[in-house]
């Protein structure tokens, strides 16, 4: 963050008179296009996407309404709102049980490319992402490449016009139903491990490419093993320079980490709880009504630091210690709000998954508390775990001195 907040910041929770036109269309708009299985959807979801098939149902909606990349500049699809009429989209989405989108293109490669592609790769690329068509997972941890991302040793080796890859992906969220990945390839041994890394763009259909499953903790599949044996990538699709991979991968993290867990997405599971316990009016215990409150309270303060981190849509370039600030704030207060979802639920929560399973509509039945508690658990390891974006943060404060 600069500091800097946008010239028309005022506190999000504040309604005025110019936000009600603005807000009443929203709602007349989710009303009619959020059906009642896509708010089932999105009350089940208990990792960062909701299943696959009504993301993209929803995806498209958005889509069709112009209203699907409200963070992107105007000229290449934005909707042109400020930050503030963002924020609210934001809000009502989450308010109205939307499903959360699977929108790596749409948060972090998409707004890469416009910074950093080519003409034609922003032609031929940003227009998919867009409409949905394209869905992009991220290719860059592997078995002995994770908080080392340098340790990067799966190879693109120069053959013409392609380059030709061997070697495996992990953890790629989404590989089994996207159609592209962004990746990081060693392409040279230099002296310093980053100086030979190379950021290229993947279709999942090219020959040589295998995508093997992994079954999470909680039950769910959302991630897999990538395996490339011989497979071509045309030289084309690479962003930056040969060797600069990581100056691209940089500039992606920060654009991942700054909306990698939103306010809008803790507030869904905040929102359910209190609402769960306001239908059962059950006594709450004093300790467990002063974590809800003080988690309100702290959900607030993040808001605010989102908000004006981001007024410009998106964060500001080589500003890590920022973007590393909003991951592991909005991660671990994800983490907080799931475990008080499941302390509140108690030993029903135990009960109801040997009763019945995963069958609940929502997060504030037990066995979703307790599949959601699991589920998050993750959110201080991907995109960086906690350790990481700490030691990020005390460089970037170290160098600021
Ligand atoms: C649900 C999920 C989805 C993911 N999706 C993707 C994806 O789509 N694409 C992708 O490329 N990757 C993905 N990842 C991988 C993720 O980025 C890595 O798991 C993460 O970077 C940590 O790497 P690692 O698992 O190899 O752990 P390691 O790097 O081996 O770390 C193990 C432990 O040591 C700590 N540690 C390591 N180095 C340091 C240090 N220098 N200082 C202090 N502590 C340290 C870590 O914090 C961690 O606690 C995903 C992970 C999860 C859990």
């Amino acid at each position: 963050m600069d500091g800097a907040m946008p010239a028309n910041f005022s506190p999000p929770g504040v309604e005025t008179q110019d936000d009600d036109a603005f807000l009443a269309d929203v709602r007349a708009f989710l009303d009619q296009a959020l059906t009642p299985d896509l708010r089932l959807a999105g009350r089940r979801t208990l990792g960062v996407h909701a299943e696959i098939g009504a993301c993209r149902i929803w995806y498209r909606r958005l889509y069709q309404r112009g209203w699907i990349a409200p963070a992107w500049p105007a000229a290449w699809g934005g909707t042109g709102w400020t930050p503030r009429q963002r924020f609210l989209f934001d809000r009502e989405c989450s308010r109205n049980d939307a499903p959360i989108l699977f929108a790596t293109g749409l948060r972090s490669l998409g707004p890469l490319l416009i910074e950093m592609g080519t003409r034609d790769q922003r032609d031929r690329y940003l227009p998919a992402i867009l409409s949905g068509d394209d869905l992009w997972c991220q290719g860059f941890s592997e078995p002995g490449a994770g908080s080392d991302l340098a340790a990067v040793t799966t190879r693109a080796v120069r053959d013409g016009d392609d380059y030709v890859v061997n070697g495996s992906k992990i953890w790629t969220t989404g590989a089994h139903f996207c159609e592209r990945m962004f990746a990081i390839f060693r392409t040279a041994d230099g002296e310093k491990r980053q100086q030979g890394l190379t950021f290229l763009l993947v279709d999942m259909d090219t020959p040589g490419i295998t995508v093997v499953p992994i079954i999470e903790i909680s039950g769910e599949h959302e991630f897999n093993q990538v395996f490339f044996d011989n497979a071509r990538v045309p030289v084309a699709n690479r962003v930056g320079e040969e060797n600069d991979g990581w100056s691209t991968a940089k500039r992606l993290m920060e654009l991942a980490r700054s909306n990698n867990t939103p306010a809008a997405l803790v507030s869904r599971v905040l929102l359910r709880t209190t609402a769960a316990l306001a239908e059962s009016e059950a006594e709450l215990e004093p300790a467990l009504r002063r974590r809800l409150a003080g988690l309100w309270i702290e959900l607030e303060a993040f808001e605010r630091l989102e908000y004006a981190a981001l007024g410009s849509g998106r964060p500001r370039k080589g500003d890590v210690g920022g973007t590393s600030m909003l991951k592991l704030i909005g991660s671990e207060l994800h983490q907080k709000v799931a475990e008080l979802a499941l302390d509140i639920a108690g030993p029903r929560a135990a009960a109801t998954l040997a009763a019945v399973g995963l069958a609940g509509d929502t997060v504030d039945d037990g066995a979703r508390a307790l599949a959601k508690h699991f589920a998050v658990r993750a959110a201080t390891i991907y995109s960086g775990s906690s350790e990481t974006q700490r030691n990020v943060i005390a460089k970037a404060l170290i160098a600021a001195r």
